[in-house]
């Protein structure tokens, strides 16, 4: 029923935010968190379609940001999407976006794919420009037969089209989603391939600049892994969050509402939420 991560149009989701609302309401969510990667457009109209639909929408963004060479994503939940501060980081972070498009073109063109930056922005509607817009492109020229094909041999390190890039630092993510009344969460914390000993640093790291919380649950954690994750957020005091990361039809890992709760040992996100404690019981 409740669901803190999720993706529209804005960013690389299939769904208009409305849709979004609609599909999230039709699969029994009663609460919703718009998370798109690096801006806050579709809140708004998702605020709209969320008011008819009854659904309790949570404001929310994902952040890229590099961490020693490895890209991590925080999630923003409850924050505040016309604070200055972070319109403007979330800015820089587009404006970095553009830039590595035009050199992952360039690398695609090497390999003969011609075309991939034209090719790509077709598929970006508003918003951020993607590794996912350049995929639907390379399924649709017949490179690949479908988006998570395109990920194992294209865009990936050691593939073609793949560009080591740098995105915004995790005291920048964490000050802009604070200052704009947020809390900071970390996504899928399994998909990181940082080792064991960068991902406690990591962890330690986040909590000691104010990060309060982690997926437990994740539309792309195996069973092994959430339950990891539920250890660690309880020995670190860390709230856990669930959200299915739902990018659209076909390319999600899982639906929305399908996801398992989470562990009994866990402090949901949303404890000292009463409007969704209300909502939820
Ligand atoms: P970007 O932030 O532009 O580097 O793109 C990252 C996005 O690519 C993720 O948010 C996913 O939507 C998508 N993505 C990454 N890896 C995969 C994968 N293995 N299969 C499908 N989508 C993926
Ligand atoms: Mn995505
Ligand atoms: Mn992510
Ligand atoms: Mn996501």
């Amino acid at each position: 029923m409740i669901d803190l991560h999720s993706h529209s149009t804005i960013s690389d989701g299939l769904l208009t935010p409305r849709a979004l609302l609609q599909y999230a309401k039709s699969k029994g969510i009663k609460v919703l968190s718009l998370t798109d990667h690096d801006d806050v457009e579709g809140l708004k109209e998702a605020s709209e379609e969320a008011m008819l639909s009854g659904i309790h929408l949570i404001h929310g963004v994902e952040i890229s940001v590099t961490w020693k060479r490895s890209t991590i994503h925080i999630v923003g939940l409850n924050i505040n999407s016309e604070n200055e501060a972070l319109l403007q980081g979330l800015s820089s972070i587009r404006e970095g976006r553009f830039e590595r498009a035009k050199i992952m073109a360039h690398a695609l063109d090497q390999i003969g794919i011609k075309g991939s930056l034209e090719g790509a922005l077709k598929y970006a509607k508003s918003g951020i420009l993607g590794r996912t817009h350049f995929a639907r492109f390379l399924v649709a020229e017949g490179y690949a037969k479908d988006v998570r094909t395109v990920f194992k041999n294209f865009l990936v390190k050691g593939k073609p089209g793949f560009v080591e890039h740098t995105w915004t630092t995790l005291e920048n993510a964490l000050s802009w989603i604070h200052e704009s009344g947020g809390i900071a969460t970390i996504a899928h914390p399994a998909r990181y391939d940082l080792g064991k000993n960068n991902l406690l640093m990591f962890l330690n790291e986040f909590k000691e600049i104010g990060g309060k919380g982690i997926e437990v649950i994740t539309g792309s954690h195996t069973k092994e892994q959430s339950q990891k994750f539920a250890s660690v957020a309880n020995e670190l005091e860390f709230f856990a969050s669930t959200g299915s990361d739902y990018h659209g039809p076909g390319i999600s890992y899982r639906e929305m509402g399908s996801l398992p709760n989470l562990p009994q040992e866990c402090v949901p996100i949303w404890k000292n939420w009463n409007e969704v404690n209300a909502l939820l019981n």
